[in-house]
């Protein structure tokens, strides 16, 4: 096979942050993804309804219409968010979930959920508004290690809240390791969860044999072989509850490479060439479609893309840098060669 096409696939998780750093990314999905459920947490974080049309339109701002690139907006959840909030959300037509980080998870969180049992009256609205809960799922305990902080977030989080509310969906997002799909894969139907190209494609020591490499640096960190080896197998197997969120999350190289370099990888500009390698090596090209065009819109309860998208075998080389402003981002498989590329521009009416 050395073309496929798919129904246009849809990111159901990416960081395209805000300003210059907005424009220097938000064209790399809007040339692929049909739609992207955008992440909230901006500096100050995008936690009302006024604050996410505001970004929707800064977003908008900077892609070409053309495109036909909707960003899907979501709310950051706090210990104050109130039902009325959660209300306005569902109400208001463009946001499609709240998120849930726990405070101090990752990058921008500080004002995240410190305690779960504040939240109950905001979830209880999220179920009765059909509006899902999208979770960063680590505990953030410092006498937890970080990579075990997944694994602690689901029995010790998870399954309480799963329990507590009997109605709410709930996307787990970027699972790093097996326990997490095996958690995913028994629960139930309202729960799914979505899989990033690198936690696909990379194990931890491609990010600390040989050298430390910063752009591998993600959170939840990457995990072991057998954990990448588990979400491989889930993405492949067909199953539903399983879908693509790229969880592109661009910093500056100079944020990156530094004495404390900051935790994101840049996919955005190589997303699905990395999906369709990761795939290809497990025998599954003829499963990609479902993963990274249907079962995203079934869940949320969207319709499906009528475009599509091509990808072709076409051996290239992926930039070691890509311009962001005064400085540059590096992107997933940077300086290497990747076998699919993208054909630019997604067919109309497919
Ligand atoms: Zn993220």
């Amino acid at each position: 096979m050395d073309e496929i096409t798919l129904t246009r696939p849809d990111d159901w998780h990416l960081h395209v942050r805000d300003g210059a750093l907005t424009q220097a990314v938000a064209g790399y999905s809007a040339a692929v993804f049909g739609r992207a459920i955008i992440m909230p947490n901006l500096k100050p974080p995008v936690t009302d309804v006024a604050a996410a049309r505001a970004y929707r339109d800064r977003i908008r701002g900077v892609i070409d219409d053309a495109s036909g690139f909707e960003p899907l907006m979501t709310l950051y959840l706090t210990d104050d968010t109130t039902p009325v909030t959660i209300a306005e959300a569902a109400a208001c037509g463009f946001i499609q979930g709240i998120k849930l980080y726990p405070a101090g998870a990752t990058t921008n969180s500080d004002a995240g959920v410190t305690d779960l049992a504040r939240c109950h009256d905001a979830l209880a609205a999220m179920a009765e508004h059909g509006l899902p809960l999208l979770v960063h799922g680590e505990v953030t305990a410092p006498d937890v290690d970080v990579f075990d902080r997944e694994a602690a977030f689901l029995e010790e989080r998870l399954a309480p809240l799963l329990e507590r509310h009997p109605s709410l969906r709930v996307v787990l997002e970027h699972v790093t390791t097996a326990r997490a799909t095996e958690f995913v894969r028994h629960g139930p139907s309202r729960l799914a969860a979505t899989i990033t190209a690198h936690h696909l494609l990379l194990n931890r020591n491609d990010m600390l044999v040989g050298g430390i490499r910063p752009h591998h640096y993600c959170l939840p960190v990457l995990k072991r072989e057998r954990d990448r080896a588990a979400l491989l197998e889930a993405a492949t197997s067909g199953n539903p509850k399983f879908f693509l969120g790229t969880d592109s999350a661009p910093h500056p190289r100079g944020a990156k490479v530094a004495d404390c370099g900051c935790a994101g990888v840049f996919s955005a500009a190589t997303a699905m060439p990395a999906y369709a390698e990761a795939f290809e090596a497990a025998g599954a090209l003829d499963r990609l479609e479902g993963f990274a065009s249907h079962f995203g819109p079934d869940f949320y309860g969207l319709a499906r893309n009528t475009d599509s998208l091509t990808l072709r075998r076409h051996p290239w080389s992926v930039p070691n840098a890509l311009p962001a402003g005064d400085d540059v981002l590096v992107p997933l498989r940077a300086g290497e060669e990747m076998a699919w590329q993208t054909v630019v521009g997604p067919q109309a009416g497919g």
